[in-house]
Formats: structure tokens, C-alpha cells, sequence
């Protein structure tokens, strides 16, 4: 199922799926793996927990889906003793053998693609195809970091004058904490521990607090494969003190994070603080990701990656299409045209097959969508919003909304949910749109619909942003394929499922020896 998906059927929002009897199988075993799910740390030897948080799921808040105990400040400091002890051991594991314990791990995950999807849409509020390409994505980071740790961890002789041999090796750098956001609570969070874990790290990862459910059943997973215990902990519990206290530790060698921009400035500024050797830090964060159009572009085809880009997944992927810049000549067919494809997506219970946009992902969460469109009310011009019916009552929806600005300063922060922008251009005004765009501060994805391959290459040289995509939608980043990340206020790179991604989960040491 996972290699099928790039074939030829597409639902309402170009999500390819696959043909009707496998959908139809794996409906029926998604709703069979209902729960309710436990979680809690996996750190040996801890002796207390703390607080214990009940799920329920966005869709409908009635319904329980599970529940966890979070790691008290005694399981951190265990944790932080078990991984810091266990380095030397898992460091010397070699590379290849590393490697087969996660290709085991993307075999396990792959046979049990069911209950992950399942997990993904009662505790995140996945639809089904979310829920696909989140197992399928974490399966390819699994093979991906396998794959270049085999490459990339062999002993590299080098040049030298005669009488003396020099060789360069890699190994890990010790401890790496590894923090995830909701919104992929499967594949990044299965990715960052797989490149720590494949660079010879050991890990201590905690997951969002939304989706602590699925990061255990993962956690619990490797585990099965072979990872020992001592070597990848798992610790739930809230950013502001399990987050905070692994960041500030000093036996923390690596931080890798993926979630907000002022989460990692944070984690930044802790790293920072902290005596002893420099931290380093990954981080992936957010953007406010352009899409831009000329009056060459197909209006169908930009319609379809519009919508796909701006609500797949409720709009709350980091890559979404939050603004669409279309040129003038084409703007009132193209805006007629978003709006009455927007009647006709589906918005309601994600483990319906024939749902296209699912709930956001907490009452937080609406919240800011709603402050958020109380604004544009008064300051932006309603295109279009997506009907939903009485069935989403109980649960986080926000329907699908499109407005028409005038200008991106409208927009001070990331909207994280189904929310779409429209700003018209006219032809003399591309180089101060790609200036808008860049004086966002943000860079992480660019859309761009153009037939002529001069502005086309105008744009892509001169947008400063990780990830361009031309005559596309802009999500959805294949492992391997398109690596990903942002730059700037967007992220420190390197970008996941890219080769220069394990290094910096390494050091380098230089071995001379005279013969
Ligand atoms: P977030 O609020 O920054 O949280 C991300 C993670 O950081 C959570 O596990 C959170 O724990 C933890 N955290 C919070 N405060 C912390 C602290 N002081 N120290 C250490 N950890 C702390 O982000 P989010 O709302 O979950 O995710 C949405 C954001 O992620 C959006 O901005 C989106 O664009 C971005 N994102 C980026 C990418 C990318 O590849 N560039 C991919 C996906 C998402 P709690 O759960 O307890 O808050």
C-alpha cells in the first residue's frame, strides 16, 4: 500500500490512494484497533511517575481513546544517568548492525500499518491518508538513516606523507534528546531517533504532549527490534518541565527539535546557559509558506495544489500553502474556482474514508483559529468557507476558510489550521512579492505555478526558502527525495531525509599513526 499511493487514484485533494479493495481492507482494520491505549516512561530503574493525563480523541471529545503517566523530575534524572552510562556501548555497536536493529524496526512498522494509523487518527485526529503517508514516512526515515549510517560510518583513509598513515572516522557525540511536535507525531518523531540512534547516539525522546500515546508505541516498538532499553528512554511530560530540564542538562550532547519557532529559540537560549561543551542543535520550525502564481499558470491545476497544499491534514503540516499570490489577469477565475472547490470538501470524522479535512488538533488550537478569523472579519474579505455539518459538534473542527488581503503584513504569525490567504499581484510587481515572501523572515516552503521558465527561475533563485516546488502542491516531502527544511527563522538545516542530515548527529575524529 505504502509504494502504491503514488499511483493513479486521487481523492478530492489530489491525495493518491490506493485501489478500492486494500482501502476498504484497511478501513475495516483501522476501526478494529480501537484502543484504549496506555502510556508512561520507559526508562529503567525509575521508580515514580508523575501525573496521570486521559486522551480523548479531536474528533469527539466524548470519545476516550487512552491514557498516560508522565515522567516525574527522579525519572528524568534516571533517564539522563541510564542514557549518559550507556553511550560508550551503543557507540561501539557497529554502524551495519545498528542499522539492521532499524531496518528490522521500518519491517515491524510496516507489518502492523493498521494499528499505527488507527493510533494516529483517534489520538491525533488523522484521516486515513494522513494516517498512510505518516507510517510510510516514518518506515522510509527507518530505511533512509539504516542506509547512510552504513555509507557514511566507515573508516575513511586519507593522504599523507610516507612513514605515516591518517584515517578520518565518525562516531556519535553521546546523549541527544529528541523533541517532536503533534503534527507528525509518527514520522518525525520515529526520524529524529533513527538518525541519533543510526549516528550512535543514545536517546531520551519526548514527544508533544497531545500524541505522548503514539510516541510510546513506537518507543516500545524499536525496542522489540532491538534497541535496548538503556540506549532509547522514553519520557512524557509537558515542554515547559521534562522539555526543559533535559535541555538545560549538561550530559545532553544534542538536542534534535521539530515544532515552533520560540520552542527552539528557547531551547537555544538553554543550551546556551548550560556550563561545559557547546550543545548542538537541530531544529525545525515553522513558516509562513508563499504560493505564487502568474497569469501563465493552469487554473485547474493550481486550484487542486492550492487546496491540497493549504488543507491537507487540516492545514497543519509546517510545509501548507498559507498565502496564495495570484497574478490579477487570473484572479477573479481562479478565486470563483477555489471557492466552490471548497464546497466540496468533506470535513468531519477522520476515520471516514470520504473525509478530506479532519479536526485541529486541541481546543488551544481552535481557539487561535477563531481569534484568527475574528480578525480577517474586519480586515480581509471572505472568499469562501467549507460547510460542515451538525456531526462535528463535539470535536476541535475549524472549517476550511479562505480570505482575500492586501497586503502579507496582514498576517503577523503562522495560522496553524485550514486557513488560506489570497493576494492579487500585478506583473510589475514580482520582485516586491518574492521581497514580501523573504521579509517574512521565514523560509521553509515556495509554490510556484508558471509555464515560463524565466520566472520560474527568477523566483527559485531569489526566494530564500529549504524547499521550492514548481507546478505542484508543496507538502508531503518523500524521504530521500525532496529533503526537508527551512532556513532562517525557519530552521537550522540540515534538512531531514537528506544526506548531509546524520553528520551533525556525529563527531569526527582523526587517527595518525606513524609507521
Ligand atoms: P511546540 O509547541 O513548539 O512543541 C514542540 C515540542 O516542544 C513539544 O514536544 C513540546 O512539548 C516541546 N516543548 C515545548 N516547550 C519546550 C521547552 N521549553 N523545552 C523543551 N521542549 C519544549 O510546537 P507544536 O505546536 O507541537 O508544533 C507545531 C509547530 O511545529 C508549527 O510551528 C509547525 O510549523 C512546526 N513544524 C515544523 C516542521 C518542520 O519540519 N519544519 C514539521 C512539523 C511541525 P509539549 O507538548 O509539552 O508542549
Amino acid at each position: 500500500l505504502f509504494r502504491s499511493q503514488f499511483q493513479d487514484r486521487s481523492n478530492s485533494m489530489g491525495v493518491n490512494l490506493a485501489n478500492d479493495a486494500q482501502l476498504a481492507t484497511l478501513a475495516a482494520q483501522i476501526q478494529a484497533a480501537t484502543g484504549p491505549w496506555t502510556a508512561g516512561p520507559l526508562v529503567p530503574g525509575a521508580t515514580s511517575a508523575g501525573a496521570t493525563v486521559e486522551v480523548t480523541s479531536p474528533a469527539d471529545r466524548r470519545v476516550r481513546v487512552g491514557q498516560w503517566q508522565a515522567a516525574d523530575s527522579a525519572t528524568v534524572e534516571q533517564a539522563l544517568r541510564n542514557a549518559t552510562d550507556a553511550h560508550a556501548d551503543w557507540n561501539a555497536v557497529p554502524a551495519a548492525s545498528r542499522a539492521a536493529i532499524l531496518e528490522h524496526a521500518a519491517d515491524l512498522l510496516e507489518s502492523r500499518t493498521p494499528d499505527y494509523i488507527a493510533m494516529c487518527t483517534r489520538e491525533a485526529g488523522k484521516t486515513i491518508p494522513d494516517g498512510v503517508a505518516e507510517v510510510r514516512e516514518a518506515v522510509d526515515f527507518l530505511r533512509y538513516y539504516a542506509a547512510e549510517a552504513r555509507r557514511l560510518f566507515v573508516v575513511e583513509a586519507l593522504p599523507g606523507p610516507t612513514g605515516e598513515s591518517n584515517s578520518l572516522q565518525l562516531s556519535g557525540r553521546g546523549v541527544f534528546v529528541c523533541i517532536s511536535p503533534w503534527n507528525f507525531p509518527l514520522a518525525i518523531f520515529a526520524g529524529q531517533i533513527a538518525a541519533a540512534l543510526a549516528a550512535g547516539n543514545t536517546v531520551i525522546a519526548k514527544a508533544a504532549e497531545q500524541t505522548t500515546l503514539v510516541g510510546h508505541a513506537a518507543v516500545k516498538l524499536l525496542h522489540e527490534a532491538g534497541v535496548p532499553a538503556h540506549v532509547l528512554q522514553y519520557v512524557p511530560g509537558d515542554g515547559a518541565s521534562v522539555g526543559a530540564a533535559l535541555t538545560a542538562d549538561p550530559r545532553v550532547a544534542g538536542v534534535v527539535f521539530t515544532g515552533s519557532n520560540a520552542t527552539a529559540l528557547a531551547i537555544n537560549r538553554a543550551l546556551a546557559a548550560r556550563d561545559g561543551a557547546i550543545g548542538t542543535l537541530i531544529a525545525e520550525t515553522g513558516g509562513q509558506n508563499a504560493l505564487i502564481a502568474d497569469s501563465s499558470a493552469l487554473p485547474e491545476q493550481l486550484v487542486k495544489d492550492a487546496l491540497g497544499s493549504a488543507f491537507t491534514s487540516a492545514g497543519q503540516r509546517c510545509s501548507a500553502a498559507r498565502v496564495l499570490f495570484v497574478q490579477d489577469d487570473i484572479a477573479d477565475k481562479v478565486i470563483g474556482m477555489l471557492a466552490g472547490a471548497m464546497q466540496e470538501l468533506t470535513v468531519g470524522d477522520p476515520a471516514l474514508l470520504s473525509t478530506d479535512v479532519g479536526p485541529v488538533i486541541d481546543a488551544d488550537a481552535l481557539r487561535m483559529l477563531d481569534a484568527h478569523a475574528e480578525r480577517m472579519a474586519s480586515e480581509a474579505r471572505l472568499i469562501a468557507t467549507t460547510p460542515v455539518g451538525p456531526e462535528v459538534a463535539h470535536g476541535t473542527f475549524f472549517a476550511p476558510r479562505a480570505w482575500e488581503l492586501q497586503s502579507l503584513t496582514q498576517l503577523q504569525r503562522e495560522n496553524f489550521g485550514p486557513a488560506l490567504h489570497v493576494i492579487r499581484w500585478k506583473a510589475d510587481q514580482l520582485d516586491a512579492v518574492i521581497d514580501a515572501i523573504n521579509n517574512t523572515g521565514y523560509g521553509l516552503t515556495l509554490g510556484i505555478h508558471s509555464r515560463i521558465d524565466e520566472t520560474v527561475e527568477k523566483i527559485s533563485a531569489r526566494a530564500r526558502v529549504g524547499n521550492v516546488y514548481v507546478n505542484r502542491n508543496q507538502i508531503g516531502a518523500v524521504v530521500g527525495v525532496q529533503p526537508f527544511g527551512g532556513q532562517r527563522l525557519s530552521g537550522t538545516g540540515p534538512k531531514a531525509g537528506g544526506s548531509h542530515y546524520l553528520p551533525r548527529f556525529t563527531t569526527e575524529k582523526t587517527v595518525t599513526i606513524n609507521t
